[in-house]
């Protein structure tokens, strides 16, 4: 990855469907596993936001995407699910190369960006409102679902072209117009995508792309001519975007931070709860909003269970983004590996037990970039700060509990609710666990799966909304209700003459 051959990539914001120069300067990318110059992007500023704000209301408010019908939007949608298919290892490359995964999780990525973007091209086919008729003879009820309107999609560096994928099909099925504020480390793939739905026979205008900081993003929140906002990112952030979107009373569907626990019964198959915890600790270098970074386990099989998880994360393979044999890569930047180093430290100095891992890797092949190694800490309890906080890196913390009670208590004893799993082979266990957990979703016996038809979203601090599925598409819908009268009218008032 970020080779000294490869040239490094420009780009520009996407604006009308054409390239459209940076309003402030550029903003360099470095390959967080080599430090290699690999890309360069515009960095907007209002003057940019405006333009393009501009262009997806004009598209919006005149164009013919929302006037089209379902069964044409859904053939563009078809047609930019096969051009991604298509061009699969070349966005599989910038993800990894800019945000650090792994290339066979980057690939495996763009497959489910393609299989979200079939499914919202369905749902455009399919989309329709209700109709009521039990209303008296005289009446007839309508109601119309519509686009919203102008959405702007905001979206983090962890899942560059997945969490786009979340978003952008599902609002170009509804008729929406769009403007994407990618993360200014990760923005390739972004491009790349608006790229192919013109390409596919995407309108000028609808689908634009503003590159930049984050001010790019507030200003996008704040404009009047934007009707919704759909962020990914971190809890602080999205406080800031419903500051920012109060003026408008805008709607807002937020995705944000989580602390995911994975609660590990003593009658749950051993082998497949190991690789579930594994999995759901490292996956996408633990920069994941729904990873299992807290280890809930049973203390009748703690030690077991933690001998044998151990042995597995030390043979984890981390290296460069690259190697289709690497399990882990580089963490995003310089800043978020001390930023992980700083949450270990803290959990030491408050008596966590480090079983592996807990410092930064050196030499030959990890000097270069932002290398950290899969972490177990034990003896955690609730009240130390790596329990409650995200930490976004390959680290898990070990709390054991004793009962079922104590383990929902422990897992809900945070501010975040974004996803739990279960591990048990007990159907009692595993359902009241479920039913008792505060998280937008639940897995049992699985973790970190899903399916372009099953919603994802959060409670509590992990924000509002919810991206895929059908209530994915209808987030970015409006209802209007129609009242039709067919019979004469009663006269309310009787008018008779004024005394
Ligand atoms: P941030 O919240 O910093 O950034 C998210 C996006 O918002 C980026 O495009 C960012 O731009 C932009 N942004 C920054 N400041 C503002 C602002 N004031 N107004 C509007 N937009 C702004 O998150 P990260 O990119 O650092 O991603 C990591 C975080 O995202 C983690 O905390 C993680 O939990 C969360 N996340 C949540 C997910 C979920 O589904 N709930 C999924 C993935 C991540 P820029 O990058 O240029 O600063």
């Amino acid at each position: 990855m970020g080779s000294s051959s490869a040239p490094v990539r420009r780009y520009h914001h996407v604006i009308n469907g054409a390239d459209h120069p940076s309003g402030a300067g550029s903003i360099a990318r470095h390959a967080p596993d080599t430090g290699e110059l690999v890309a360069e992007f515009a960095s907007g500023d209002a003057d940019t936001v405006e333009r393009a704000v501009t262009a997806a209301r004009t598209a919006f408010d005149e164009g013919p995407w929302p006037r089209m019908t379902g069964a044409d939007r859904a053939a563009v949608l078809r047609a930019l699910a096969a051009s991604m298919e298509r061009d699969r290892d070349h966005l599989a490359r910038l993800d990894a190369e800019e945000s650090g995964k792994p290339i066979r999780q980057a690939l495996a990525n763009v497959d489910a960006s393609v299989a979200l973007t079939q499914h919202a091209a369905a749902l455009a086919l399919s989309a329709h409102g209700d109709s009521h008729t039990n209303l008296g003879s005289d009446f007839t009820g309508l109601v119309t679902r519509e686009p919203i309107g102008v959405a702007a999609l905001i979206t983090p560096w962890n899942f560059p072209l997945l969490l786009l994928a979340q978003k952008l099909p599902y609002a170009l099925a509804a008729g929406c117009t769009v403007v994407v504020k990618p993360s200014e480390l990760t923005a390739s793939s972004t491009v790349e995508v608006a790229r192919l739905a013109h390409e596919a026979g995407l309108p000028t205008g609808v689908l634009n792309v503003v590159l930049g900081a984050g001010s790019v993003g507030q200003a996008l929140a704040e404009s009047d001519a934007v009707d919704m906002v759909s962020f990914t990112g971190s809890t602080a952030t999205g406080g800031k975007v419903i500051e920012a979107s109060r003026h408008g009373a805008k709607k807002l569907s937020l995705e944000l931070g989580g602390k995911a626990a994975s609660i590990v019964f003593d009658d749950a198959e051993f082998e497949d709860a190991l690789d579930g915890v594994l999995f759901a600790g490292v996956f996408n270098n633990g920069e994941c909003c729904v990873a299992g970074a807290r280890l809930l386990v049973q203390d009748t099989i703690a030690d077991r269970f933690l001998e044998q998880l151990v042995a597995r994360m030390e043979k984890l393979r981390v290296g460069a983004t690259t190697s289709p044999a690497t399990d882990i890569g580089p963490l995003i930047h310089a800043e978020h590996l001390q930023k992980v180093q700083s949450y270990v430290d803290g959990a030491l100095a408050q008596g966590a037990k480090p079983l592996t891992g807990g410092a930064p890797l050196t030499g030959p092949g990890f000097d270069d970039g932002h290398f950290y190694p899969p972490t177990v800490l034990d003896a955690v309890t609730e009240t130390h700060t790596v329990f409650q906080e995200e930490i976004f890196g390959p680290v898990i913390t070990v709390t054991r509990f004793q009962d079922a009670n104590e383990a929902v208590r422990l897992a809900n004893g945070v501010r975040y609710g974004l996803g739990n799993s279960v591990w048990t082979k007990n159907i009692d266990t595993a359902l009241t666990v479920a039913r008792a957990l505060r998280s937008g979703t639940v897995w049992i016996n699985t973790t970190i799966d899903g399916a372009p038809q099953l919603p994802s979203g959060g409670v509590k601090e992990s924000g509002y909304g919810r991206e895929m599925g059908q209530a994915g598409f209808e987030e970015f819908t409006e209802l209007k209700t129609v009242q039709i009268r067919s019979g004469r009218r009663t006269p309310f008032f009787s008018l008779g003459e004024r005394p």
